[in-house]
């Protein structure tokens, strides 16, 4: 069975408290369903205000990571609101999403500044996670893969193999392959379609980074238990970034479980 690699993100939800019981939760339960480091990797992406109480509940190495959502490209200055990569690399994260596409979409992110962005999280030593989709607009004009490597390309613009090749036990970087249109709507991908943009992504690496460089590619959009095993058992599907499904422990560690199940 391949590597699972199941992140959360909790977007603008879970205050401190509310992320320390999870916290708690999510140990206990993961201890007594004997959770693997070899076999799933964890990372929750809360809100800044929650990232300080996770990083102090979960045991520093092993299959938990904490992330955050954002961060800006330069480490201080008039930037009013902002917080840098530094700053989170600093308040203990390991991982950072960057390029979600409600940053992109309600924020402004564009392609030049999630590349912006990207870059500084790699020079902060933190582990990016490119999240990248197209429209329904853009699908439904079967744009979709020249959107998907238009993104990536862009992202990739200033950054060397060097700065991404990962330490040989842990990825330097992952992707996150989000349909903008099944964020948050309960309408996943069909596991085709997210197979064959996973696919042209690792593919897409390859040819821009060398051959003998990989990583992890994530699908993410209204993933939950019940359509987990079908998407997660995708040859180029190695983990899900999960919205809505990742706010209980229940539900979040269903997906990987459920894919468990099936694939044994
Ligand atoms: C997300 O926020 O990245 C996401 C995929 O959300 P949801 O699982 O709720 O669709």
């Amino acid at each position: 069975m391949k590597k699972i690699f199941l992140y959360g993100n909790w977007k603008m939800h879970m205050l401190p408290k509310e992320a320390e019981s999870f916290c708690s939760e999510l140990l206990s339960c993961s201890s007594e369903k004997r959770y693997d480091e070899k076999c799933i990797d964890i990372a929750l992406f809360p809100p800044f205000i929650s990232i300080a109480p996770v990083v102090r509940l979960l045991p520093e190495n092993g299959i938990f990571k904490a992330g955050a959502q954002d961060g800006w490209y330069e480490d201080r200055g008039a930037y009013t609101g902002a917080v840098s990569m530094d700053m989170n690399r600093q308040i203990g994260c390991t991982h950072v999403l960057v390029g979600h596409s409600e940053r992109r979409s309600i924020f402004g992110d564009t392609d030049d500044i999630v590349g912006r962005k990207l870059k500084q999280a790699l020079q902060k030593g933190l582990v990016p996670v490119l999240c990248f989709g197209e429209t329904l607009e853009q699908r439904e004009a079967g744009q979709t893969l020249a959107i998907l490597g238009k993104q990536l390309l862009a992202a990739w613009r200033e950054i060397e193999a060097d700065e991404i090749k990962g330490n040989g036990s842990y990825p330097g970087i992952l992707l996150a392959y989000e349909p903008v249109w099944a964020i948050g709507t309960g309408r996943n991908a069909k596991a085709a379609d997210a197979q064959e943009a996973c696919a042209y992504s690792r593919q897409l690496f390859k040819e821009h980074f060398g051959d003998t460089m990989n990583c992890p590619v994530l699908y993410g959009g209204s993933v939950k238990d019940s359509n987990a095993a079908e998407l997660l058992s995708q040859k180029d599907i190695d983990g899900a970034l999960v919205g809505g499904a990742s706010l209980k422990v229940g539900s979040f560690l269903a997906i990987y479980d459920n894919y468990r199940s099936a694939s044994l």
